[in-house]
């Protein structure tokens, strides 16, 4: 078995002077193919926890091991390299680029792979068919609904086929239907070999991932999974 695409071992994140604890002595592994929801209320330390794994922020202490790479001994080139090639990213608000069509947005998502001008549009098609945006590849952001443009988030994120997907919130600004396909749009990428870890403080969207893991002031809760989590391990374990 190869192993855990993420790793934590005792990482904690202090900020300021006097110190506050956002997260505190976390062990986290999650195996490839894997898909869980960190559930917690708000200030509870998830944007910081999805932060490190994401390596846009390093750990006050602890161990970060992503891909198999340690990140703490990676200088910043070496993390947005890694970044590039592994992570895709998802946030509440979308951030997408208001002038520009759902296709350039999704293309944006493979500059930094240095990939050509127009294989980056091509694969922007066939990333935006995958979410059932195909008939919507030349609207503007603001002629999308949210759901629609959270898909072209999603798009954007998957474009260059990372081995990890973090989504941060990604249903908190959308209404229960269109939240609902967007967690449906994520479990057919699990499916189809991505790791997926969505942060969300919604009973409802982490009741719909196969494993969960709690976090509270800054202390993460072993994930209730079971059966459904070790069946992901074991599809991880077929595909590597
Ligand atoms: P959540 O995403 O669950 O709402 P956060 O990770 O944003 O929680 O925050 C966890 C705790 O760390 C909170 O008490 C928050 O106020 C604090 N915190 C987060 N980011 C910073 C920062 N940049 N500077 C100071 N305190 C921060």
């Amino acid at each position: 078995m190869s192993a855990p695409l993420i790793r934590m071992r005792g990482v904690s994140r202090t900020y300021g002077s006097p110190p506050t604890v956002a997260l505190s002595h976390a062990d986290l592994d999650v195996d490839r193919g894997e898909m869980l929801a960190i559930v917690g209320p708000s200030g509870s330390g998830k944007s910081t926890l999805l932060n490190l794994m994401g390596t846009l922020d390093r750990p006050s202490s602890g161990e970060i091991e992503i891909d198999g790479y340690d990140t703490g001994a990676m200088d910043d080139a070496e993390l947005s390299g890694l970044r590039a090639h592994t992570i895709g990213f998802v946030f509440q608000q979308y951030h997408l680029a208001e002038g520009v069509t759902a296709l350039d947005n999704v293309a944006t998502g493979l500059l930094y792979a240095g990939v050509p001008k127009a294989e980056r549009r091509a694969r922007a098609a066939v990333a935006l068919e995958r979410v059932g945006l195909a008939a919507r590849t030349r609207h503007r952001p603001n002629e999308l609904s949210g759901g629609e443009r959270q898909r072209v988030a999603i798009a954007r994120a998957v474009v260059g086929e990372p081995a990890l997907l973090l989504a941060d919130e990604p249903t908190g600004a959308l209404d229960t239907r269109s939240g609902e396909a967007i967690v449906s749009i994520l479990a057919e990428l699990n499916a189809a070999g991505t790791t997926v870890v969505v942060i969300t403080h919604d009973p409802q969207v982490a009741e719909r991932m196969p494993r969960r893991v709690g976090i509270r002031d800054g202390v993460l809760s072993s994930g209730t999974g079971g059966a459904s989590s070790a069946a992901s391990g074991v599809m991880a374990g077929a595909r590597s």
